[in-house]
């Protein structure tokens, strides 16, 4: 196993991380000390837990040399001042023994707080897209001195709408500059912004973390629609003994909403929903709520459900198969943990068995297929994403909340203009999940990794 000593650190940061107890690299770290210290472009794919803030500040403050100069060297975009004064306070405590200057910036406070203490210097700014593009037209904030750009929980800030303010922010960066970017989960917008600014980046994600997959009863449908999946949903949950903790995952915050407002019909009073567009309060609530047993159901969307600590889950039903076939497994992961045998359901229409062949492929396991029970509606009823398209034209509103990449409005860098070949990342992962598996082997992914 391997050890911090084997990572080439510098004494101070020995010291502080014999101050701090650990004794091993995680998974993350271990993978992304070299490659941040190549100086390549870099994205991991890593969940809260995992040590990701260490991954990319350790590697960071390795080489970050003493300077007198008030410019900040290093920016780290984060989209919530909680997480702004988590990632500071873990810089202060690696950066223990050196002479190092970090600086939080958010939302929320005193503008002129922030200009001051921006003027007195500082090496790294760890800050909110909102605020750091304040202080940046301000031009008390200077960026040319940047050479790191790190962005954390990416997914997040590109879920609660941030992508403007990370655009804008892009163009005070210098040219010449190293991209570090995680995320918890990989999403097409993820991956957009991925292909428009980074320069071949190195993509580093670690084991698919939770339950090995032979803990989990894995179950799926054909369904033709939206409402034939209610009716399902409807005839399952009206077992409350059997379905007594159900995490359903809905694909858009869109969608969650219409399966809350119809499940809330049939079922009042016994589900929740979370997804961004909720406020932090309305989120806590409704987690306290499914976790304390007063609510049955909880629906979610992917983004949202990742770091969240949801206890004992007896079912987790998956509305629609996950573009990206890893984050099907982090899904089914929440259920069947400590001893418990999970289940997982998993709802598929014509038009989504593509992305269920690939999560079958992923997994090397070829979910069972059930009938819908008999006395399940097969509905006719279309929702207005499934009509035909003749008919969706004719409505001018946007009704959708799927991420439809429109065209670029910005020029792509030359080097970036390439063509879409379908999903690199898609074909980094079968690369790497590829071949000899078997089902619930919780050391196969270690394993892979390794080659
Ligand atoms: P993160 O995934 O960055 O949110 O980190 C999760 C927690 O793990 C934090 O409280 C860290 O202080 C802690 N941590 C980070 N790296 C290690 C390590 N190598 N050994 C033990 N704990 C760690």
């Amino acid at each position: 196993m391997t050890t911090f000593e084997d990572l080439d650190l510098s004494n101070p940061l020995r010291n502080s991380i014999l101050d701090l107890g650990f004794e091993h690299p995680t998974p993350i770290q271990e993978e992304a000390f070299p490659v941040v210290r190549s100086g390549k472009d870099i994205v991991g794919i890593a969940q809260t837990g995992t040590g990701k803030t260490f991954a990319y500040v350790l590697p960071i403050l390795r080489d970050l040399k003493f300077s007198k100069q008030l410019n900040p060297r290093v920016l780290i975009l984060v989209p919530t001042r909680e997480l702004v004064i988590q990632v500071v306070d873990e810089i202060e405590k690696l950066a223990k023994y050196m002479t190092l200057r970090v600086l939080g910036v958010y939302g929320g406070v005193n503008l002129n707080r922030h200009k001051q203490a921006v003027a007195e210097g500082c090496d790294i700014i760890v800050a909110t897209p909102g605020r750091l593009y304040d202080l940046a037209l301000s031009r008390v904030l200077k960026l040319k001195s940047i050479q790191k750009l790190v962005i954390d929980e990416v997914d997040v800030m590109l879920d609660l709408g941030f992508r403007f303010q990370l655009l804008n922010i892009f163009d005070l960066l210098p040219e010449r500059r190293q991209n570090i970017m995680f995320s918890a989960t990989m999403t097409e917008d993820v991956e957009a912004l991925i292909e428009d600014f980074f320069t071949a980046p190195r993509k580093i994600a670690i084991a698919v973390s939770g339950t090995p997959l032979d803990n989990i009863e894995q179950t799926t449908y054909d369904v033709p629609n939206f409402y034939t999946k209610m009716n399902l949903l409807n005839f399952l949950l009206f077992d409350k003994s059997e379905y007594e903790k159900v995490l359903i995952f809905a694909p858009n915050k869109r969608n969650a909403d219409r399966i809350f407002n119809l499940l809330e019909e049939e079922f009042p009073g016994q589900n929740c929903v979370i997804h961004s567009n909720k406020t932090q309060n309305y989120r806590m609530k409704s987690i306290e709520n499914f976790n304390e047993g007063k609510h049955r159901i909880l629906i979610a969307t992917d983004v949202i459900a990742r770091g969240l600590d949801l206890q004992e889950i007896s079912h987790v039903i998956n509305f629609n198969p996950t573009q990206y076939p890893e984050n099907y497994m982090h899904r089914i992961g929440r259920t069947g943990r400590a001893e418990h045998k999970g289940k997982s359901i998993l709802l598929v229409t014509e038009r989504e068995k593509e992305a269920k062949q690939r999560i079958e492929e992923l997994m090397n396991y070829e979910i069972p297929l059930v009938t819908i029970p008999e006395p399940v509606e097969i509905s006719s009823q279309l929702t207005e994403e499934e009509r035909p398209r003749e008919d969706k034209s004719q409505s001018n509103n946007r009704t959708s909340q799927e991420y439809v990449p429109g065209p670029a409005f910005h020029e792509k860098k030359e080097k970036n203009k390439k063509v879409n070949l379908g999903g690199s990342y898609r074909r980094e992962i079968a690369k790497k999940y590829k071949k000899p598996k078997t089902r619930g082997d919780k050391n196969y992914n270690k394993r892979n990794k390794r080659k």
